[in-house]
């Protein structure tokens, strides 16, 4: 029986990041993945085959509804559909490939097949054909991420009614695209359909889009999708979806009673996702999971079972990735008696809109709740010279720091490449920056991050330069 010091139960970034420190710092370390390709969730069905449909979704967009105001004109565009999702596979792939040769240069040995406990040291591998291995170790680190939710009144058939997972690899654009929730997969995969030509109409429990966001940037996001044809019906929760033939149904009441019915050819769910430990038998590791169905783990990561350890989707707080890769280094430097920290706060969102949205720290709503007193600073993108050169308008960045010493609390930007330069503000956070530090501090001419100047000269002293 092959022995380790760490086996890594999945494969999704929080677990080939762990396995990747784990071996960095000297441990023996096996990863087990379900699936023949590494990557998890985002690698293969969330973030990078999401992101690639966005990006070639929105360069069709462009050839068609934005090239012509730079004087460019496009004749005979055309969509080859099976194409673009043919890219998307292959850019998946390529990720996949560089995860096998990342786990063969880091000497981590791979397991394929679902792992399950048989108790705390001993886990079993169990192929597709049923075939099973055992290996031993002394550490384990659950790293089983998430899965789909779903309304318990709808029956997913996955062909009319889908998950995110389907919607990444249809064969043909929707025609009238029905989506349910309009949190962050909503947006994004409704985006996608809609620059593609579908009408897309998104069913929403709450008043607002993207509820985790700051209240402002919800508001932004919502006039500019349904300024680019979105529908939005807000308020309203969805009490069925049917399907019949090519037709999906989907009905809808608001708390008065009223109720309304949408018609559409697909109906993508996508109202959260849950922890996913199918398998994992963890009873005879001596482990279970809390109401939620996370798997509870203390400050250090650990679980109430001494050795066994779990991040990511699986346990608490955000379901982002780069939320997973952090807990898997800070597992593995803590087996390895080194005391790592991770600031939760300055964990960053990102919504991938055109425009982007990104968040760091506080909502103005949270500071209102803390009754934390705080001043705004914010500046619009289209009062900046390189926002006029490339036409990208919408937006603003938006300061929030505290009223007595300008420290900045949070960061909210909608615009043009917010997901790159949010990390400004998480910097800016990290080392405690006030508004003014960074407002004093040359930016280049002309980028999209003098708005972020710009916000914190509003914030700290409301004498933004070029407004
Ligand atoms: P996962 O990535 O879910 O990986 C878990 C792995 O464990 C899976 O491969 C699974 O097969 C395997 N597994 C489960 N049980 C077992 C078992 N018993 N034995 C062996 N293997 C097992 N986040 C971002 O930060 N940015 C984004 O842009 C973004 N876009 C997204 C878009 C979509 C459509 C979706 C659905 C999600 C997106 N996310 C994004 C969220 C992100 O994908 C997750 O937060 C992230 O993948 C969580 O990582 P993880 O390592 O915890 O688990
Ligand atoms: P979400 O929690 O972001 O949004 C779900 C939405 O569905 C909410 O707005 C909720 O109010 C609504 N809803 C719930 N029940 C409803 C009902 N009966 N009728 C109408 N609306 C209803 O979940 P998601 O969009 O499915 O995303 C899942 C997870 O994946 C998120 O936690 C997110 O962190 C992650 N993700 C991240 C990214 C990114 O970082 N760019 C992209 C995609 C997904």
């Amino acid at each position: 029986m092959s022995k380790y010091n760490v086996v890594v139960i999945g494969s999704g970034p929080g677990g080939y990041i762990a396995a990747i420190r784990c071996s960095q710092l000297g441990m023996k370390v096996a990863i087990i993945e379900k699936y023949p390709v590494l990557g998890g969730t985002c690698t293969n069905v969330g973030c990078i085959p999401s992101k690639a449909l966005l990006d070639s979704s929105e360069h069709y967009h462009n050839a068609e509804m934005v090239f012509s105001t730079h004087g460019i004109n496009v004749k005979g565009l055309s969509l080859d559909f099976g194409k673009m999702v043919e890219r998307k596979s292959s850019v998946v792939k390529q990720n996949n490939d560089g995860l096998t040769f990342l786990m063969k240069k880091n000497k981590i040995d791979m397991y394929t097949g679902t792992g399950s406990f048989i108790n705390k040291n001993k886990i079993a591998v169990t192929d597709s054909k049923n075939e099973k291995q055992e290996i031993e170790t002394e550490k384990v680190i659950i790293a089983t991420g998430s899965k789909p939710t779903n309304l318990p009144f709808i029956k997913l058939d996955k062909k009319r009614i889908i998950t995110s997972t389907e919607a990444l690899s249809l064969t043909e654009v929707p025609q009238h695209l029905v989506i349910i929730g309009g949190g962050i997969i909503g947006v994004e995969l409704g985006s996608v359909y809609q620059r593609l030509g579908s009408k897309v109409t998104v069913v929403e429990f709450l008043d607002k889009i993207v509820p985790s966001m700051d209240e402002e940037i919800s508001k932004e996001m919502l006039r500019i999708l349904r300024k680019d044809g979105m529908e939005f019906i807000l308020s309203h929760k969805v009490t069925g979806a049917t399907v019949k033939g090519k037709e999906v149904t989907v009905t809808a009441e608001n708390k008065n009673g009223e109720k309304v019915e949408i018609k559409g050819d697909y109906c993508l769910v996508a109202v959260g996702r849950v922890p996913y430990t199918t398998g994992l038998t963890l009873e005879n590791a001596g482990l279970k999971t809390d109401e939620k169905g996370r798997i509870p783990v203390n400050e250090k990561l650990e679980t109430p079972v001494a050795g066994i350890y779990a991040l990511g989707d699986v346990i608490r707080g955000a379901m982002l990735a780069h939320k997973a890769e952090e807990e898997g280094v800070f597992i593995a430097e803590t087996m390895a008696g080194q005391k790592p920290h991770i600031n939760y706060n300055m964990i960053p969102g990102v919504a991938y809109t055109w425009p982007e949205a990104a968040s760091v720290g506080a909502t103005e709503q949270e500071l209102k709740e803390k009754g934390t007193a705080y001043k705004t600073g914010k500046f619009p993108f289209r009062a900046l010279g390189r926002a006029r050169a490339s036409g990208d308008l919408d937006g603003f960045v938006k300061i929030l720091a505290a009223k007595e010493t300008d420290e900045i609390l949070g960061v909210h930007i909608i615009g043009a490449r917010a997901a790159d330069m949010i990390i400004e503000g998480v910097v800016a956070m990290e080392y405690r920056a006030s508004a003014e530090d960074i407002a004093r501090m040359s930016h280049p001419h002309p980028t999209y991050t003098e708005a972020f100047k710009e916000a914190c000269l509003a914030a700290t002293e409301n004498r933004p330069l070029s407004m």
